[in-house]
C-alpha cells in the first residue's frame, strides 16, 4: 500500500476508534467551531489569522479551549474533532511536527481532576493503538513499523525534574530516550497559558500535563485542569500582560458561572505520524499546510 493510502487508513481508524471509545465513556461530540470572537492566546504563536464579517473581526480558532469550558456547563463530557489554524513561524516547517492547519481531538470533563483525564488519555491512546494494530498492522509492518502494547500507567516526570536531568532540550531528549509514552507534569506558571489552573497547594505550579510519544516523536497531547473562577482568570490574564478587554467574552461567561473541569487535546496528525513512524507530519495529510509553504490544492 502507498504511504499516502496507509496514512488515510490509519487516520480513519484513529477517528473511528476514538469516537467509539468516547461514546462508551459517556461523551457527546460537538460540531467544530471555526470562527470565534476570542480564541486561545498561545503566546509562542504571535501571528493571528482573522477574517472580517458583518463588521466584526473573527479569529480562526487556534483551539476550542473556551468553547469547551462553556460546553461543560451544558454536558459533563464533551469532545470535538476541532480544526485549528495556527500561523506557526516558518522555521517550524522543519520540526517534523508542525502544520499551520491541523485537527485536534479536544475533550473536556466537568468536575474532573488532572489525574482523571490522564487515566482517560492513557486508556484512549491504548484503545486507538490496539485498533490500529488490528486493522492496519500488516500494512504498517510492510513499511517496517511495529507498534508495541505499552504498559499502564505511563511514567511521569515533573517539568523541573526533566529540566534538571536533561537540560534546555529536555522535551526532545526525554522523548528520544523513552521506550513508552511519558507524562510531563507540573509546568511552572509562566510556561503556559492563563487558563491552566494553578495548584492551590503549590503556588507557581500548574495542574497540567503533556504526553510525549517515545522514539523522539515529541509532544502529542497537552491538557490539565482549568481556571474557572472570574477573579483568578482576571489575575492570570493580567499576570501575562494580556488585556482584559480581549478576553471579555470569557470573563462574562465566568461571571455567569463556569464549572471546574479538566481536559486535553491530542493532535490527530501527530498521532498518525507517530503510529505510522513518518519523519514529517506533512505525510499524514493529503493536503498538508506546512508553515511558510504554499499548496497546489
Ligand atoms: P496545545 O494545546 O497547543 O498543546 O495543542 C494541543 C495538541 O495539538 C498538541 O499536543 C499537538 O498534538 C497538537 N498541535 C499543536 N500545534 C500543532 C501544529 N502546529 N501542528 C500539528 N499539531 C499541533
Ligand atoms: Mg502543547
Amino acid at each position: 500500500m502507498k504511504r499516502e493510502a496507509l496514512a488515510l487508513e490509519v487516520t480513519s481508524v484513529v477517528l473511528g476508534a476514538s469516537r467509539e471509545f468516547l461514546a462508551k465513556e459517556g461523551f457527546v461530540e460537538l460540531l467544530p467551531v471555526i470562527l470565534a470572537p476570542v480564541t486561545d492566546p498561545l503566546r509562542t504563536t504571535p501571528e493571528w489569522a482573522t477574517i472580517t464579517a458583518y463588521g466584526h473581526t473573527w479569529y480562526l480558532t487556534r483551539s476550542m479551549i473556551f468553547h469547551k469550558q462553556a460546553a461543560v456547563r451544558v454536558h459533563p463530557k464533551i469532545f470535538c474533532f476541532s480544526p485549528n489554524v495556527r500561523l506557526e513561524p516558518r522555521e517550524r516547517a522543519h520540526t517534523g511536527r508542525h502544520l499551520f492547519e491541523f485537527v485536534q481531538l479536544d475533550l473536556e470533563v466537568r468536575d474532573a481532576t488532572r489525574e482523571d483525564v490522564m487515566d482517560l488519555g492513557e486508556r484512549l491512546l491504548l484503545h486507538v493503538l490496539s485498533e490500529v494494530r488490528r486493522e492496519c498492522g500488516r500494512a504498517l509492518a510492510a513499511w517496517g513499523r511495529e507498534l508495541p502494547d505499552y504498559p499502564r500507567p505511563f511514567p511521569r516526570i515533573t517539568w523541573h525534574e526533566a529540566h534538571r536531568e536533561f537540560g534546555e532540550n529536555f522535551e526532545t531528549e526525554l522523548s528520544r530516550r523513552s521506550k513508552t509514552p511519558v507524562w510531563l507534569v507540573d509546568f511552572p506558571i509562566d510556561q503556559r497559558e492563563f487558563y491552566d489552573r494553578e495548584d492551590p497547594d503549590r503556588p507557581g505550579i500548574l495542574r497540567d500535563m503533556d504526553l510525549l510519544y517515545p522514539e523522539g516523536f515529541g509532544e502529542g497531547l497537552s491538557g490539565g485542569e482549568r481556571e474557572y473562577q472570574g477573579e483568578r482568570i482576571r489575575a492570570r490574564i493580567l499576570r501575562q500582560g494580556l488585556s482584559l478587554e480581549a478576553y471579555r467574552p470569557l470573563l462574562a461567561l465566568a461571571e455567569d458561572g463556569l464549572c471546574p473541569s479538566a481536559g486535553f487535546g491530542i493532535g490527530v496528525e501527530r498521532l498518525v505520524r507517530f503510529l505510522c513512524g513518518f519523519p514529517h507530519i506533512a505525510e499524514t495529510r493529503l493536503f498538508p499546510r506546512v508553515p511558510g509553504e504554499h499548496a497546489l490544492l
